[in-house]
């Protein structure tokens, strides 16, 4: 069995605290590898290394950090498989989902190698007599980030790209559930030749997230993972004077208007809600045809799709659908699904109870349909982070808006329809940061942010993209004017232009 450790200064190190925690085969339920956890003085080694690694860095020019990024690029490319093969392995998502979400990565990395240009400054001339402002934007030092099992390679990929092509040096900490493809990925940027230091993972749980979040050296978080660690890391980021941006859960509606391409809706919610299982931030969980005609005829549609998906480990070129992520989450999953029973709604599709032949250890569960869905429900009002599609019947479009502005998350939505004026309005006033028009995963190219509205993120900045540039630099702005201009003697009245 492989034992995994950090990465700090451009080397392999063991933690040394003595605690480790199983990584598992999610498929077999067998155990993969031992990750050790790494104590106070573990990250603070990272961050040391990272603190000496950043005068040189910051200072070097953006044009040569740029070709770190189009190496690693192409290091990435080469090494798809691979990395795709780690993520399946400890998070059971199917090969072809895990390449889309090293593609996804990658594109963050194309954007971080046009750094040269996104870091280029504003200048003015004469702002006074014989006075010019220019601006820029500078680094902020060693960041660290935070991130979660559901993409183990994207979302690191989201954050270092471009913390690191900006000039900062970096400390991660990967979802312990999952850290093979974080740690893979993180070794081909030190094969492009990174210099040591720049990027350092440590692996670890709480002990290591609390330590990253009080050392007085990192200067910003950025955290992706579950709404309540969220916040608490939002908290503590800002009670200890640092940056932060914290994203955090989702519970995304898609809206169905009578008007909708009916077959194209149910393909869409079928992909948007059980694909990778529905562990990812921007799957729909809930669907919301307005009216009992669309309705019914959304869930006629839904139900021969859902019966044809195949579940299996992500071995079978065939299968869809992977399993969950480990037995607890399995257990919190069929929670949710005997909770929907008993609160009333109308199981459609029953995803328990499955078991696949030679996987029986494993921690699937079948894609899982519930109609007649009302808003008091546990299953409504909580992110359950499975395959367990949820359908609100909506007496009338107001009805469906409301439901999801008053919703505590504000990830993703979409609304499918062929009425552009119904689009526009629920793109210019619903209460989401992400919305998709006749799209249902409306997760933004690299070029531009991605981030959600209401208790999915805490902060003022999305990620990657601009958001991700201004987020991991500050601005400077300098006045300058030469002797020759200086000729008005003293004069202690504020500086204005009159
Ligand atoms: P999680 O919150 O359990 O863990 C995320 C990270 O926080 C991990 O690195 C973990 O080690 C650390 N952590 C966990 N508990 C902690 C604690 N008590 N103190 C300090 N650190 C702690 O999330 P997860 O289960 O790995 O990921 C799934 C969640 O992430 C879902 O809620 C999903 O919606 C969310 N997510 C959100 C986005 C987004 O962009 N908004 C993207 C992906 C996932």
């Amino acid at each position: 069995m492989s034992r995994i450790g950090n990465l700090v200064g451009g080397k392999s190190v063991d933690p040394t605290s003595g605690r480790f925690a199983p990584v598992f085969n999610p498929a077999t339920g067998e155990q993969s590898a031992e990750l050790g956890l790494s104590s106070v003085a573990d990250v603070d080694l990272a961050v040391q290394a990272a603190k000496k690694a950043f005068p040189a860095w910051s200072t070097m020019a953006p044009l040569k950090r740029a070709r770190f990024m189009f190496k690693f690029k192409e290091l990435l490319e080469a090494n798809a498989d691979a990395v795709a093969a780690a993520i399946s392995s400890e998070h059971g998502k199917t090969h072809s989902d895990a390449l889309g979400e090293v593609q996804r990565g990658i594109e963050v990395v194309e954007f971080a190698c046009g750094i040269p240009h996104l870091l280029a400054g504003e200048f003015s001339r004469n702002v006074g007599p014989a006075i010019d402002t220019y601006n820029d934007r500078q680094a902020l030092g060693v960041v660290a980030g935070i991130t979660p099992f559901n993409f183990p390679a994207m979302v690191p990929l989201w954050m270092y790209p471009v913390a690191i092509a900006c000039g900062n040096t970096f400390v991660l900490k990967p979802s312990e559930r999952d850290p093979s493809a974080a740690m893979l990925v993180a070794g081909f940027l030190l094969q492009a030749g990174l210099p040591e230091g720049v990027l350092n993972v440590v692996n670890g749980d709480k002990v290591a997230v609390d330590a990253l979040l009080h050392h007085p050296d990192v200067k910003a978080v950025s955290f992706v993972g579950s709404t309540p660690i969220a916040q608490y890391i939002y908290a503590t980021a800002a009670a200890n004077g640092k940056r932060c941006q914290a994203l955090g859960g989702a519970k995304n509606h898609m809206v169905v208007m009578p008007d909708a391409d009916m077959e194209q809706a149910a393909d869409a919610l079928v992909s948007a809600g059980y694909g990778s299982a529905g562990e990812r931030c921007m799957a729909i969980s809930v669907a919301v045809p307005i009216g009992d005609k669309t309705a019914d005829a959304l869930v006629d549609l839904l139900l021969p799709r859902i019966q044809k998906l195949k579940v299996g480990p992500a071995t079978d070129a065939q299968a869809e659908m992977g399993p969950l992520v480990t037995r607890q989450h399995k257990e919190k999953v069929l929670g949710y699904i005997d909770a929907g029973v008993k609160e009333g709604a109308d199981l459609v599709v029953d995803g328990r109870g499955l078991s696949l032949q030679g996987y029986e250890n494993g921690y699937f569960v079948g894609p899982t349909l519930f109609d007649r869905v009302t808003e008091d429900m546990s299953i409504y009002k909580e992110e359950i982070f499975g395959p367990v599609l949820s359908v609100v019947r909506a007496r009338d479009y107001g009805h469906a808006t409301k439901m999801i502005n008053e919703h505590e998350y504000g990830n993703g939505t979409a609304i499918f329809t062929r009425d552009g004026d119904a689009a526009r309005a629920f793109a210019d006033s619903i209460e989401v940061g992400m919305v998709g028009i006749n799209v249902p995963l409306p997760v933004p190219v690299a070029y531009h942010s991605f981030g959600g509205w209401k208790r999915s993120l805490f902060g003022d900045h999305s990620i990657y993209g601009m958001e991700g540039v201004r987020f991991y630099t500050r601005l400077k702005t300098v006045t300058s004017r030469w002797p020759t201009g200086i000729r008005s003697g003293v004069n202690l009245n504020f500086p204005s232009t009159n």
